[in-house]
Protein backbone atom coordinates (compact mmCIF):
# COMPACT_ATOMS: atom_id res chain seq x y z
CA UNK A 1 0.00 0.00 0.00
CA UNK A 2 1.24 3.37 -0.46
CA UNK A 3 1.91 5.67 2.06
CA UNK A 4 -0.21 8.10 2.94
CA UNK A 5 0.39 11.90 2.14
CA UNK A 6 0.40 15.14 3.64
CA UNK A 7 -0.15 18.07 1.19
CA UNK A 8 -1.12 21.25 1.29
CA UNK A 9 -2.62 21.12 4.58
CA UNK A 10 -2.36 25.12 6.58
CA UNK A 11 -0.02 25.67 9.16
CA UNK A 12 -2.54 27.31 11.56
CA UNK A 13 -5.85 28.21 11.72
CA UNK A 14 -8.92 26.48 11.22
CA UNK A 15 -9.14 23.64 8.66
CA UNK A 16 -12.64 23.16 6.62
CA UNK A 17 -13.31 19.57 6.40
CA UNK A 18 -11.61 16.34 8.05
CA UNK A 19 -13.07 12.64 7.29
CA UNK A 20 -11.74 10.66 9.97
CA UNK A 21 -10.45 7.37 9.66
CA UNK A 22 -12.08 6.44 6.39
CA UNK A 23 -11.28 4.20 3.87
CA UNK A 24 -9.90 6.24 0.24
CA UNK A 25 -10.30 5.18 -2.58
CA UNK A 26 -7.38 7.90 -4.55
CA UNK A 27 -8.76 6.00 -8.07
CA UNK A 28 -9.83 2.63 -9.11
CA UNK A 29 -6.57 0.26 -7.65
CA UNK A 30 -5.15 2.72 -5.18
CA UNK A 31 -7.40 2.20 -1.87
CA UNK A 32 -5.69 4.09 1.90
CA UNK A 33 -7.10 2.63 4.83
CA UNK A 34 -8.37 4.50 7.51
CA UNK A 35 -6.56 7.35 6.97
CA UNK A 36 -7.73 11.25 8.07
CA UNK A 37 -8.70 12.75 4.56
CA UNK A 38 -8.30 16.63 4.48
CA UNK A 39 -10.32 19.21 2.43
CA UNK A 40 -9.38 23.02 2.75
CA UNK A 41 -10.38 25.77 0.13
CA UNK A 42 -11.69 23.38 -2.16
CA UNK A 43 -9.25 20.81 -2.43
CA UNK A 44 -7.86 17.63 -0.96
CA UNK A 45 -5.23 18.97 1.62
CA UNK A 46 -4.03 15.52 2.80
CA UNK A 47 -4.70 11.25 3.36
CA UNK A 48 -2.59 11.58 6.81
CA UNK A 49 -2.07 8.69 9.41
CA UNK A 50 -5.22 8.55 11.51
CA UNK A 51 -5.98 10.67 14.07
CA UNK A 52 -3.93 13.67 12.67
CA UNK A 53 -3.02 16.77 14.28
CA UNK A 54 -5.80 18.41 11.74
CA UNK A 55 -8.90 17.19 13.70
CA UNK A 56 -8.25 19.86 16.56
CA UNK A 57 -8.60 22.52 13.67
CA UNK A 58 -11.74 21.44 11.66
CA UNK A 59 -14.23 23.75 11.10
CA UNK A 60 -16.35 20.47 10.06
CA UNK A 61 -15.64 16.70 11.26
CA UNK A 62 -16.92 13.46 9.57
CA UNK A 63 -16.64 10.19 11.09
CA UNK A 64 -15.41 8.50 8.32
CA UNK A 65 -15.40 5.03 10.09
CA UNK A 66 -17.31 2.84 8.14
CA UNK A 67 -17.58 4.95 4.84
CA UNK A 68 -15.61 4.44 1.68
CA UNK A 69 -14.49 7.82 0.15
CA UNK A 70 -14.40 7.26 -3.90
CA UNK A 71 -14.20 10.40 -6.65
CA UNK A 72 -17.70 12.01 -7.60
CA UNK A 73 -19.38 10.26 -10.60
CA UNK A 74 -18.99 12.55 -13.43
CA UNK A 75 -21.74 12.60 -15.75
CA UNK A 76 -20.22 13.64 -18.83
CA UNK A 77 -23.44 14.06 -21.09
CA UNK A 78 -27.21 14.61 -20.35
CA UNK A 79 -30.12 17.08 -21.13
CA UNK A 80 -31.90 18.54 -17.87
CA UNK A 81 -35.00 19.84 -20.07
CA UNK A 82 -35.51 16.08 -20.64
CA UNK A 83 -37.06 15.43 -16.96
CA UNK A 84 -40.32 16.04 -17.38
CA UNK A 85 -40.95 14.16 -20.21
CA UNK A 86 -39.61 10.35 -18.51
CA UNK A 87 -40.50 7.47 -20.42
CA UNK A 88 -41.24 8.70 -23.51
CA UNK A 89 -41.71 7.07 -26.66
CA UNK A 90 -40.51 3.73 -25.25
CA UNK A 91 -39.24 1.31 -28.26
CA UNK A 92 -39.05 4.43 -30.60
CA UNK A 93 -35.30 4.43 -32.77
CA UNK A 94 -33.78 8.01 -31.61
CA UNK A 95 -35.05 10.03 -35.12
CA UNK A 96 -38.49 9.27 -34.15
CA UNK A 97 -38.38 9.48 -30.83
CA UNK A 98 -36.41 12.79 -30.65
CA UNK A 99 -39.57 14.23 -33.06
CA UNK A 100 -42.00 13.05 -30.42
CA UNK A 101 -39.74 15.01 -27.68
CA UNK A 102 -39.46 18.04 -29.76
CA UNK A 103 -43.40 18.22 -30.83
CA UNK A 104 -44.37 17.28 -26.91
CA UNK A 105 -42.15 19.31 -25.04
CA UNK A 106 -42.94 22.36 -25.93
CA UNK A 107 -41.21 25.89 -24.99
CA UNK A 108 -39.53 26.07 -21.71
CA UNK A 109 -38.50 30.07 -20.30
CA UNK A 110 -35.59 30.34 -17.49
CA UNK A 111 -37.56 29.40 -14.93
CA UNK A 112 -38.30 26.15 -16.49
CA UNK A 113 -34.90 25.83 -17.24
CA UNK A 114 -34.12 26.58 -13.70
CA UNK A 115 -36.16 24.11 -12.62
CA UNK A 116 -35.55 21.30 -14.73
CA UNK A 117 -31.68 21.55 -14.16
CA UNK A 118 -31.97 22.02 -10.44
CA UNK A 119 -33.68 18.23 -10.85
CA UNK A 120 -30.76 16.43 -12.88
CA UNK A 121 -28.34 18.62 -10.21
CA UNK A 122 -30.12 16.82 -7.11
CA UNK A 123 -30.32 13.26 -8.58
CA UNK A 124 -27.07 13.33 -9.22
CA UNK A 125 -25.74 14.88 -6.11
CA UNK A 126 -27.85 12.41 -3.54
CA UNK A 127 -26.05 9.45 -5.49
CA UNK A 128 -22.80 11.14 -4.88
CA UNK A 129 -22.48 12.64 -8.45
CA UNK A 130 -20.17 15.59 -8.45
CA UNK A 131 -20.58 17.14 -12.21
CA UNK A 132 -22.33 16.96 -15.04
CA UNK A 133 -22.02 18.55 -18.57
CA UNK A 134 -25.77 19.71 -19.55
CA UNK A 135 -26.38 19.53 -23.17
CA UNK A 136 -28.63 22.09 -23.21
CA UNK A 137 -31.79 22.26 -25.30
CA UNK A 138 -33.22 25.52 -25.50
CA UNK A 139 -36.83 26.48 -26.99
CA UNK A 140 -36.63 29.16 -27.43
CA UNK A 141 -32.59 29.93 -27.67
CA UNK A 142 -32.00 32.90 -25.40
CA UNK A 143 -29.59 34.81 -22.91
CA UNK A 144 -32.77 33.56 -20.44
CA UNK A 145 -32.16 29.81 -20.93
CA UNK A 146 -28.61 30.24 -20.02
CA UNK A 147 -28.77 31.51 -17.24
CA UNK A 148 -31.85 29.51 -16.08
CA UNK A 149 -30.04 26.49 -15.91
CA UNK A 150 -26.69 27.83 -14.84
CA UNK A 151 -28.39 29.47 -11.93
CA UNK A 152 -29.51 25.89 -10.61
CA UNK A 153 -26.16 24.20 -11.10
CA UNK A 154 -24.69 27.32 -9.11
CA UNK A 155 -27.52 27.08 -6.24
CA UNK A 156 -27.33 23.41 -6.10
CA UNK A 157 -23.57 22.85 -5.09
CA UNK A 158 -22.55 20.65 -8.17
CA UNK A 159 -19.68 21.25 -10.69
CA UNK A 160 -22.02 22.08 -13.67
CA UNK A 161 -21.60 22.86 -17.03
CA UNK A 162 -23.69 23.91 -19.36
CA UNK A 163 -22.91 23.23 -23.44
CA UNK A 164 -25.48 24.58 -25.84
CA UNK A 165 -27.07 22.34 -28.67
CA UNK A 166 -27.04 24.26 -31.52
CA UNK A 167 -28.39 23.68 -35.09
CA UNK A 168 -27.83 25.38 -38.35
CA UNK A 169 -27.73 23.17 -41.09
CA UNK A 170 -29.26 19.57 -41.00
CA UNK A 171 -27.55 16.75 -43.59
CA UNK A 172 -30.23 14.17 -42.97
CA UNK A 173 -32.63 16.38 -45.70
CA UNK A 174 -29.23 15.96 -48.41
CA UNK A 175 -29.81 12.29 -47.33
CA UNK A 176 -33.26 12.04 -47.41
CA UNK A 177 -33.71 13.30 -50.31
CA UNK A 178 -30.97 11.34 -52.39
CA UNK A 179 -33.88 8.69 -50.86
CA UNK A 180 -36.78 9.93 -52.19
CA UNK A 181 -37.89 11.52 -49.01
CA UNK A 182 -38.86 15.15 -47.70
CA UNK A 183 -37.68 16.09 -44.16
CA UNK A 184 -36.91 19.72 -44.17
CA UNK A 185 -37.11 20.88 -40.95
CA UNK A 186 -38.10 17.98 -38.71
CA UNK A 187 -35.26 16.66 -37.77
CA UNK A 188 -33.01 19.14 -36.01
CA UNK A 189 -34.24 22.70 -36.79
CA UNK A 190 -37.91 22.60 -34.86
CA UNK A 191 -38.36 25.68 -36.40
CA UNK A 192 -41.88 26.61 -34.37
CA UNK A 193 -39.92 25.98 -31.30
CA UNK A 194 -36.28 27.49 -32.21
CA UNK A 195 -36.16 29.66 -34.83
CA UNK A 196 -33.17 29.68 -36.55
CA UNK A 197 -30.75 32.61 -35.61
CA UNK A 198 -27.66 33.47 -37.90
CA UNK A 199 -24.64 31.66 -37.04
CA UNK A 200 -22.83 34.30 -36.02
CA UNK A 201 -25.19 34.90 -33.48
CA UNK A 202 -25.02 31.77 -31.83
CA UNK A 203 -21.24 32.15 -31.60
CA UNK A 204 -22.16 35.34 -29.86
CA UNK A 205 -24.75 34.68 -27.51
CA UNK A 206 -22.63 31.67 -26.35
CA UNK A 207 -19.38 33.77 -26.05
CA UNK A 208 -21.60 36.34 -24.13
CA UNK A 209 -23.08 33.55 -21.49
CA UNK A 210 -19.19 32.12 -21.48
CA UNK A 211 -18.15 35.84 -20.23
CA UNK A 212 -20.97 35.88 -17.57
CA UNK A 213 -20.90 31.99 -16.39
CA UNK A 214 -17.20 30.42 -17.37
CA UNK A 215 -15.08 29.84 -14.00
CA UNK A 216 -18.24 31.44 -11.48
CA UNK A 217 -17.94 30.27 -7.91
CA UNK A 218 -14.43 29.35 -7.79
CA UNK A 219 -14.06 27.76 -11.23
CA UNK A 220 -17.07 25.41 -10.12
CA UNK A 221 -19.03 26.67 -13.01
CA UNK A 222 -18.29 25.90 -16.57
CA UNK A 223 -19.97 27.48 -19.93
CA UNK A 224 -19.04 25.25 -22.14
CA UNK A 225 -18.96 25.91 -26.44
CA UNK A 226 -20.95 23.49 -28.20
CA UNK A 227 -22.95 22.85 -31.38
CA UNK A 228 -26.09 19.84 -31.63
CA UNK A 229 -24.26 17.17 -33.61
CA UNK A 230 -21.36 16.76 -36.75
CA UNK A 231 -24.52 16.18 -39.34
CA UNK A 232 -26.84 19.07 -37.71
CA UNK A 233 -24.11 22.05 -37.78
CA UNK A 234 -22.15 24.27 -40.39
CA UNK A 235 -18.55 24.85 -40.56
CA UNK A 236 -18.79 27.56 -39.60
CA UNK A 237 -20.70 26.83 -36.53
CA UNK A 238 -18.83 23.86 -35.55
CA UNK A 239 -15.32 25.44 -36.53
CA UNK A 240 -16.25 28.91 -34.60
CA UNK A 241 -17.43 27.25 -31.51
CA UNK A 242 -13.89 25.03 -31.62
CA UNK A 243 -11.87 28.42 -31.92
CA UNK A 244 -14.17 30.05 -29.28
CA UNK A 245 -13.43 27.46 -27.02
CA UNK A 246 -9.50 27.69 -27.15
CA UNK A 247 -9.78 30.96 -27.10
CA UNK A 248 -11.81 31.64 -24.00
CA UNK A 249 -9.93 28.60 -22.13
CA UNK A 250 -13.51 26.69 -21.98
CA UNK A 251 -14.40 22.87 -23.17
CA UNK A 252 -16.98 21.90 -26.04
CA UNK A 253 -19.63 19.38 -26.90
CA UNK A 254 -21.63 18.09 -29.39
CA UNK A 255 -23.35 14.77 -30.70
CA UNK A 256 -21.37 12.27 -32.60
CA UNK A 257 -22.80 9.45 -35.01
CA UNK A 258 -25.13 8.42 -32.37
CA UNK A 259 -27.33 6.45 -35.23
CA UNK A 260 -27.09 5.01 -38.23
CA UNK A 261 -28.56 7.58 -40.05
CA UNK A 262 -26.60 10.10 -38.72
CA UNK A 263 -23.35 8.73 -39.63
CA UNK A 264 -24.69 8.31 -43.49
CA UNK A 265 -25.91 11.44 -43.29
CA UNK A 266 -22.18 12.53 -43.14
CA UNK A 267 -21.23 10.59 -45.52
CA UNK A 268 -23.73 12.15 -47.84
CA UNK A 269 -22.78 15.46 -47.33
CA UNK A 270 -19.04 15.45 -47.10
CA UNK A 271 -17.93 12.70 -48.82
CA UNK A 272 -16.08 11.38 -45.64
CA UNK A 273 -17.12 10.01 -41.95
CA UNK A 274 -18.41 12.69 -38.96
CA UNK A 275 -14.74 12.05 -37.20
CA UNK A 276 -12.65 12.75 -40.47
CA UNK A 277 -14.59 16.18 -40.75
CA UNK A 278 -14.24 17.43 -37.37
CA UNK A 279 -10.19 16.70 -37.84
CA UNK A 280 -10.33 18.86 -40.87
CA UNK A 281 -12.47 21.58 -39.18
CA UNK A 282 -10.53 21.64 -36.35
CA UNK A 283 -12.69 20.73 -33.77
CA UNK A 284 -11.00 17.29 -32.50
CA UNK A 285 -8.89 18.28 -29.75
CA UNK A 286 -8.22 17.84 -25.89
CA UNK A 287 -10.98 20.27 -24.84
CA UNK A 288 -14.00 18.59 -27.08
CA UNK A 289 -16.45 16.01 -26.03
CA UNK A 290 -18.45 13.90 -28.18
CA UNK A 291 -21.64 12.56 -27.64
CA UNK A 292 -22.11 8.87 -28.45
CA UNK A 293 -19.65 8.00 -31.53
CA UNK A 294 -21.56 4.37 -31.61
CA UNK A 295 -20.99 4.62 -35.84
CA UNK A 296 -17.58 5.44 -35.63
CA UNK A 297 -15.43 3.78 -38.25
CA UNK A 298 -12.27 1.61 -37.86
CA UNK A 299 -9.94 4.31 -38.85
CA UNK A 300 -11.54 6.89 -36.51
CA UNK A 301 -10.82 5.13 -33.39
CA UNK A 302 -7.63 6.26 -33.65
CA UNK A 303 -7.97 9.52 -34.66
CA UNK A 304 -10.22 9.88 -31.18
CA UNK A 305 -7.45 8.37 -29.27
CA UNK A 306 -4.77 10.45 -30.90
CA UNK A 307 -6.41 13.62 -30.79
CA UNK A 308 -7.37 13.70 -26.61
CA UNK A 309 -10.64 14.08 -27.26
CA UNK A 310 -13.25 12.85 -25.03
CA UNK A 311 -15.96 10.54 -25.67
CA UNK A 312 -18.85 10.89 -23.89
CA UNK A 313 -20.41 6.64 -23.87
CA UNK A 314 -23.99 6.80 -22.73
CA UNK A 315 -24.79 3.25 -22.83
CA UNK A 316 -28.72 3.38 -21.24
CA UNK A 317 -29.59 5.82 -23.92
CA UNK A 318 -28.15 4.04 -26.95
CA UNK A 319 -29.93 0.56 -25.38
CA UNK A 320 -33.05 2.45 -24.80
CA UNK A 321 -33.19 4.38 -28.15
CA UNK A 322 -31.95 1.24 -30.26
CA UNK A 323 -29.01 2.87 -31.78
CA UNK A 324 -26.71 0.85 -31.21
CA UNK A 325 -23.21 -0.45 -29.28
CA UNK A 326 -20.34 2.21 -29.58
CA UNK A 327 -16.74 0.56 -29.81
CA UNK A 328 -15.83 1.13 -26.34
CA UNK A 329 -13.43 -1.61 -25.79
CA UNK A 330 -11.51 -0.37 -28.61
CA UNK A 331 -10.99 2.81 -28.01
CA UNK A 332 -10.01 2.10 -24.46
CA UNK A 333 -7.19 0.10 -25.55
CA UNK A 334 -6.69 2.63 -28.49
CA UNK A 335 -5.80 4.87 -25.54
CA UNK A 336 -9.35 7.24 -25.98
CA UNK A 337 -10.26 9.27 -22.79
CA UNK A 338 -13.90 8.00 -22.30
CA UNK A 339 -16.22 9.58 -19.90
CA UNK A 340 -19.88 8.00 -18.82
CA UNK A 341 -23.35 10.29 -19.28
CA UNK A 342 -26.96 9.21 -18.42
CA UNK A 343 -28.24 11.50 -20.78
CA UNK A 344 -31.31 12.82 -20.89
CA UNK A 345 -33.85 11.60 -18.55
CA UNK A 346 -36.23 10.84 -21.44
CA UNK A 347 -34.00 8.45 -23.04
CA UNK A 348 -31.63 7.54 -19.98
CA UNK A 349 -34.17 7.83 -18.15
CA UNK A 350 -32.83 8.12 -14.78
CA UNK A 351 -30.06 10.59 -13.51
CA UNK A 352 -27.45 8.13 -11.72
CA UNK A 353 -24.27 7.91 -12.87
CA UNK A 354 -24.17 4.17 -11.30
CA UNK A 355 -26.66 2.95 -13.26
CA UNK A 356 -24.96 4.63 -16.59
CA UNK A 357 -21.54 3.27 -15.09
CA UNK A 358 -23.18 -0.35 -14.58
CA UNK A 359 -24.63 -0.21 -17.87
CA UNK A 360 -20.74 0.70 -19.66
CA UNK A 361 -19.10 -2.49 -18.05
CA UNK A 362 -22.11 -4.67 -19.10
CA UNK A 363 -23.15 -4.19 -22.83
CA UNK A 364 -19.74 -4.83 -23.28
CA UNK A 365 -19.28 -8.45 -22.70
CA UNK A 366 -20.11 -10.44 -26.04
CA UNK A 367 -18.03 -13.64 -26.07
CA UNK A 368 -15.84 -12.85 -28.52
CA UNK A 369 -14.87 -9.15 -28.26
CA UNK A 370 -13.00 -7.31 -26.09
CA UNK A 371 -14.75 -6.27 -22.87
CA UNK A 372 -14.96 -3.55 -20.59
CA UNK A 373 -13.68 -4.17 -16.85
CA UNK A 374 -14.82 -2.85 -13.42
CA UNK A 375 -11.55 -0.64 -12.78
CA UNK A 376 -12.22 0.65 -16.78
CA UNK A 377 -16.09 1.77 -15.72
CA UNK A 378 -15.06 3.68 -12.67
CA UNK A 379 -11.90 5.07 -14.35
CA UNK A 380 -14.21 6.53 -17.54
CA UNK A 381 -16.97 7.95 -14.63
CA UNK A 382 -14.71 9.54 -12.72
CA UNK A 383 -11.11 10.60 -13.90
CA UNK A 384 -11.34 10.14 -17.78
CA UNK A 385 -14.97 11.40 -17.76
CA UNK A 386 -13.61 14.80 -16.32
CA UNK A 387 -11.58 15.76 -18.96
CA UNK A 388 -14.64 17.11 -20.69
CA UNK A 389 -14.58 19.73 -18.42
CA UNK A 390 -11.12 20.35 -18.20
CA UNK A 391 -10.31 20.48 -14.80
CA UNK A 392 -6.80 19.47 -13.91
CA UNK A 393 -6.65 16.39 -11.30
CA UNK A 394 -10.55 16.14 -11.22
CA UNK A 395 -11.72 12.85 -10.68
CA UNK A 396 -9.41 11.35 -8.61
CA UNK A 397 -8.45 11.69 -4.91
CA UNK A 398 -4.73 13.15 -4.80
CA UNK A 399 -3.73 15.22 -2.18
CA UNK A 400 -3.97 19.05 -4.68
CA UNK A 401 -6.91 17.66 -6.60
CA UNK A 402 -10.64 19.40 -5.89
CA UNK A 403 -12.26 17.70 -3.17
CA UNK A 404 -15.08 15.97 -5.45
CA UNK A 405 -16.13 12.80 -3.63
CA UNK A 406 -18.67 10.61 -2.26
CA UNK A 407 -18.80 8.96 1.09
CA UNK A 408 -20.29 5.98 0.66
CA UNK A 409 -21.84 3.13 3.20
CA UNK A 410 -19.66 0.32 3.35
CA UNK A 411 -22.10 -1.90 5.46
CA UNK A 412 -25.08 -0.80 3.52
CA UNK A 413 -25.99 -3.83 1.01
CA UNK A 414 -23.90 -2.14 -1.55
CA UNK A 415 -20.39 -2.82 0.09
CA UNK A 416 -21.23 -4.65 2.90
CA UNK A 417 -20.77 -8.18 1.38
CA UNK A 418 -17.77 -6.52 -1.25
CA UNK A 419 -15.23 -9.33 -1.61
CA UNK A 420 -13.48 -7.09 -4.41
CA UNK A 421 -14.03 -3.74 -3.89
CA UNK A 422 -14.19 -2.06 -7.12
CA UNK A 423 -16.48 -5.02 -8.83
CA UNK A 424 -18.57 -4.57 -5.73
CA UNK A 425 -18.68 -0.46 -6.43
CA UNK A 426 -20.16 -1.47 -10.21
CA UNK A 427 -21.92 -4.71 -9.83
CA UNK A 428 -23.77 -3.82 -6.48
CA UNK A 429 -23.58 -0.64 -5.52
CA UNK A 430 -26.43 1.97 -7.35
CA UNK A 431 -26.61 4.71 -4.96
CA UNK A 432 -28.66 3.86 -2.28
CA UNK A 433 -24.93 3.39 -0.12
CA UNK A 434 -24.21 6.76 -0.48
CA UNK A 435 -24.27 9.06 2.62
CA UNK A 436 -22.89 12.78 1.81
CA UNK A 437 -21.07 13.60 -1.32
CA UNK A 438 -18.69 16.52 -1.22
CA UNK A 439 -18.34 19.07 -4.37
CA UNK A 440 -15.36 21.42 -4.12
CA UNK A 441 -14.83 21.03 -0.30
CA UNK A 442 -18.75 21.59 0.25
CA UNK A 443 -21.14 19.31 2.28
CA UNK A 444 -23.89 18.87 -0.67
CA UNK A 445 -25.73 16.07 0.72
CA UNK A 446 -25.27 15.26 4.34
CA UNK A 447 -27.04 12.34 5.78
CA UNK A 448 -28.82 11.66 2.66
CA UNK A 449 -30.30 15.16 2.73
CA UNK A 450 -29.52 18.17 -0.33
CA UNK A 451 -28.09 20.57 2.19
CA UNK A 452 -28.59 23.59 -0.38
CA UNK A 453 -31.87 23.14 -2.09
CA UNK A 454 -35.21 21.64 -1.18
CA UNK A 455 -36.30 18.22 -3.23
CA UNK A 456 -39.62 18.74 -2.60
CA UNK A 457 -39.98 21.90 -3.90
CA UNK A 458 -37.84 20.55 -7.05
CA UNK A 459 -40.17 17.55 -7.57
CA UNK A 460 -43.18 20.43 -7.30
CA UNK A 461 -41.84 21.86 -10.46
CA UNK A 462 -40.98 19.10 -12.17
CA UNK A 463 -44.56 17.58 -11.62
CA UNK A 464 -46.31 20.59 -12.53
CA UNK A 465 -43.85 21.01 -15.99
CA UNK A 466 -44.61 17.11 -16.77
CA UNK A 467 -48.74 18.26 -16.41
CA UNK A 468 -48.66 21.20 -18.05
CA UNK A 469 -46.45 19.26 -21.29
CA UNK A 470 -48.61 16.29 -20.91
CA UNK A 471 -50.74 15.45 -24.50
CA UNK A 472 -54.54 15.68 -24.07
CA UNK A 473 -56.37 13.91 -27.08
CA UNK A 474 -55.08 11.67 -29.65
CA UNK A 475 -51.84 12.01 -31.34
CA UNK A 476 -51.09 15.29 -33.56
CA UNK A 477 -51.52 14.23 -37.01
CA UNK A 478 -47.98 16.79 -38.16
CA UNK A 479 -46.35 14.50 -35.94
CA UNK A 480 -47.74 11.14 -37.01
CA UNK A 481 -46.83 12.54 -40.20
CA UNK A 482 -42.86 13.44 -39.43
CA UNK A 483 -42.33 9.66 -37.34
CA UNK A 484 -43.77 8.23 -41.09
CA UNK A 485 -41.15 9.67 -43.08
CA UNK A 486 -38.47 9.39 -40.41
CA UNK A 487 -39.14 5.40 -40.57
CA UNK A 488 -39.52 5.77 -44.67
CA UNK A 489 -35.92 7.33 -44.27
CA UNK A 490 -34.64 4.48 -41.94
CA UNK A 491 -36.29 1.83 -44.28
CA UNK A 492 -34.86 2.62 -47.67
CA UNK A 493 -31.30 3.90 -45.90
CA UNK A 494 -31.26 0.15 -44.62
CA UNK A 495 -32.23 -1.34 -48.14
CA UNK A 496 -29.51 1.18 -49.90
CA UNK A 497 -26.86 -0.71 -46.99
CA UNK A 498 -28.35 -4.03 -47.92
CA UNK A 499 -30.07 -4.64 -45.00
CA UNK A 500 -32.93 -6.43 -45.58
CA UNK A 501 -34.28 -6.16 -41.89
CA UNK A 502 -35.52 -2.85 -40.26
CA UNK A 503 -37.40 -3.24 -37.08
CA UNK A 504 -39.78 -0.18 -36.98
ZN1 LIG B 1 -27.62 13.54 -25.99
Amino acid sequence: MPEPTVALIPAEGPIDLVVTGVDVLVRPGDLRRGVDLVVHAGRIAGLTEAPSPARERATDLIDGARLLAMPGLVNAHTHSAENPMRGLGDGLPLEPWLATLMHEGGLYDAEDHYWCSLATAAELLLSGGTAVIDHLVMTPISAASFDGAMRAYRDSGIRGGVSPLLSDHDATVGLAADLGVDVSGVVAMMPEQAPAMPTADYLQLTEDAIGRWHGAEGGRLHLLAGASGVQWASDELLGGMAQLAERTGTTMQLHCVETRLQAASCHHGWGKTAVERLAELGVLNPRTSLAHCVWIEDGDIGLIADSGAVVAHNPAANQRLRSGRAPIAALLSAGARIGIGTDGAASGDDQNSWIAMRLAALIHRDPDEPWVGANEAIAMATELGAHALGVPGLGALDPGAPADFALVDRRAPGLAGARELEAALVWSESGPGVRHTVVAGDVVVRDGQLTRVDLDEIQHHITEQCERRARTGPQSPVLEATIARLQEVRQRLAARQGRTHVAP
